[in-house]
């Protein structure tokens, strides 16, 4: 049967060495997931019993970088560098140990984020969504796959904005490691192929201005470049 209209395109991002794109089906989100970043948003404790998840659409990837529009109705954009998982088997109830069978790569994203928003949904305990998915929200590189690099437990993440450098870690100081991640989302949510996680960001969080430009590296693994438009 036909569709009433052109059915919308599939989000997709390049892969390193390959023709292929990888097909984006949804985009989930683990937040707190390092101790500094939890600690400066004010929590209290960081509690390995109670993963905080969230999902942002999968058209608001923005392929590759380049131009990225300053979003609208907030005065505060904040940038979250992030270890981009891309899965290319999923289930329910993945065993932690086998989770890794389920990726396809990885790459490097920002968790963009409307942080006056945030704050003021935090407060009246409303949900994060206008303040995390909105379009736009998700900047993510091309993926380079575990098949080339294997999978990554130690190595740098980091941004720079306008040539300083405001977020330096190293993902080996994840909470729930990607593994663990896969585990817990699964429980939640049937996974698929096409899936991408977000793994969480260290501290240094701070405001894009219009014209910033930002470079944010996972090394060995991948790059992404743009600007604030
Ligand atoms: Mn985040």
């Amino acid at each position: 049967m036909p569709f009433l209209f052109d059915a919308p395109p599939v989000p997709s991002l390049s892969v390193y060495g390959s023709d292929a794109r990888f097909p984006v089906h949804r985009i989930y989100c683990i937040g707190r997931n390092y101790a500094d970043h939890a600690k400066e948003m004010g929590a209290q404790t960081v509690s390995r019993a109670n993963p905080v998840f969230f999902m942002k659409p999968a058209d608001a990837i923005v392929a590759g970088g380049g131009d990225v529009p300053y979003p609208s109705v907030t005065r505060e954009l904040h940038h979250e560098v992030e270890m981009v998982v891309a899965l290319a088997r999923g289930g329910r109830d993945i065993d932690a140990a086998h989770a890794l069978e389920c990726v396809f790569g990885y790459g490097v994203g920002l968790d963009l984020t409307r942080r006056d928003l945030q704050a003021a949904m935090k407060a009246k305990g409303l949900p994060w969504d206008v303040a995390k998915g909105f379009d736009a929200s998700a900047p993510v590189s091309a993926l380079r796959a575990a098949s080339d690099i294997g999978h990554p437990a130690h190595t740098r993440l980091s941004l720079a904005v306008n040539g300083d450098t405001r977020q330096d870690t190293d993902i080996a100081d994840m909470i729930f490691p990607v593994a663990e991640i896969i585990a817990e989302l699964s429980k939640l949510f049937e996974l698929k192929p096409g899936d991408l996680i977000f793994t969480g960001t260290p501290a240094g969080v701070g405001p894009l201005v219009r014209g910033d430009h930002f470079v944010a590296e996972l090394a060995g693994v991948a790059r992404l470049e743009g600007r604030i438009a």
